[in-house]
């Protein structure tokens, strides 16, 4: 099987080039270029394409893949929200990596939640100009607060386990509520009402793209932080900022962001920022802003990889194709 392998990155080679010749044997060419539609044409002659999670395949491109006779479209990424799956029906697989470290993403949300609270981050830059003044570091107690998770999904349970790690009051909400959880469900509206701080860990579909705007925003306490790590088009960015201008967070913790495509993972530090409202949060002093890494930990990096070329195999193999997004 022959693979272009779009929007490369060093840390990725690490992982499947050692993988891929120790067990596989696959060809795989390493494109630095993200997959778009002026890119798509690269994939002509190879069996299958390797996409990351802000390479954005439309309609468009999968007819043009299927004219070229590319089969797979291999997901390193859990969400699938960036491919057209209708059009994909019929024409060409995709395959995903359903699960590969979930506590390393709910590890990253209470790591942010924890920074924009505690200004960790402040406190390493002070101390290293040798400034050990506290003032304006003050954060609040977490314990016995409540904490509201919105899915409750493999890393939305994983983010329960860590909240009740910190004695925290838990509730969450799901339309699919997992009866086995030793968690209190209750109503999207309630949640937004009750909670002291908001982690998200849904999927972003029609239903929750700007889940959090300005009406759910109004039924927020003062003084809330909310954290996503899931996906950018969750949060109405607006809104969002109309909410913080107002006093609604005491800290936001954002690891995606709505237009984070072609910006997150490259080093824009010598352009102008273009985007206005990114510009925007990122001068609010209680907003913490990350490159889209929550998954990024050695654990994840190895079992993305071999999630991949094992769904590369089963494609080349003609195996039962257990992590198509398809069935
Ligand atoms: P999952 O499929 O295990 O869980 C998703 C949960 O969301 C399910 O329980 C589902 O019932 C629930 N859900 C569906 N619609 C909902 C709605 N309208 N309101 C509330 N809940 C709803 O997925 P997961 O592995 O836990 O991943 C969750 C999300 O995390 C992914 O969709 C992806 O967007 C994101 N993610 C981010 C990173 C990162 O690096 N930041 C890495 C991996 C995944």
């Amino acid at each position: 099987m022959k693979i272009a392998f779009y929007s490369t990155k060093p840390y990725d080679k690490i992982w499947f080039e050692t993988l891929n010749r120790e067990k596989y044997g696959f060809t795989i060419d390493f494109l630095e270029s993200p997959c778009k539609e002026s890119s798509i044409s690269l994939a002509r002659g190879y069996d299958a394409i390797c996409i990351f999670v802000n390479d954005h395949v439309t309609a468009a491109m999968i007819e043009e893949l299927h004219q070229m006779g590319v089969k797979g479209i291999l997901l390193r990424s859990a969400g699938y929200n960036h491919v057209d799956i209708g059009a994909a029906r019929g024409k060409i697989e995709i395959l995903r990596v359903p699960s590969y470290s979930p506590e390393a993403v709910a590890e990253y949300a209470m790591a942010m939640l924890l920074t924009v609270n505690r200004y960790t981050h402040k406190a390493y830059t002070r101390t290293r100009e040798f400034n050990m003044n506290i003032n304006g570091l003050m954060g609040r107690d977490l314990f016995h607060k409540t904490a509201g998770i919105v899915g409750t999904g493999k890393i939305g349970q994983a983010m329960i386990r860590i909240c009740q790690g910190f004695s925290m009051d838990v509730v969450a909400y799901d339309p699919y509520p997992d009866k086995n959880l030793s968690v209190r469900y209750v109503s999207k509206e309630e949640l937004f009402r009750d909670a002291d701080v908001i982690s998200l860990h849904c999927p972003l579909t029609d239903e929750t793209e700007h889940l959090i705007n300005r009406e759910s925003i109004g039924l927020m306490k003062a003084g809330i932080y909310l954290v996503n790590t899931s996906r950018g088009g969750l949060i109405d960015t607006s809104d969002l900022i109309e909410g913080l201008l107002g006093g609604t967070f005491a800290g936001v913790g954002l690891d995606v962001y709505e237009e984070e495509e072609g910006v997150f993972y490259e080093d824009r530090s010598n352009d102008i920022m273009m985007d206005g409202e990114l510009a925007r949060l990122t001068s609010f002093p209680n907003v913490l802003i990350s490159s889209h890494m929550g998954f990024f930990t050695r654990e994840a990096m190895e079992a993305i990889a071999r999630v991949t070329l094992e769904n590369a195999r089963d494609l080349e193999e003609g195996r039962v194709l257990k992590n198509s997004v398809l069935s």
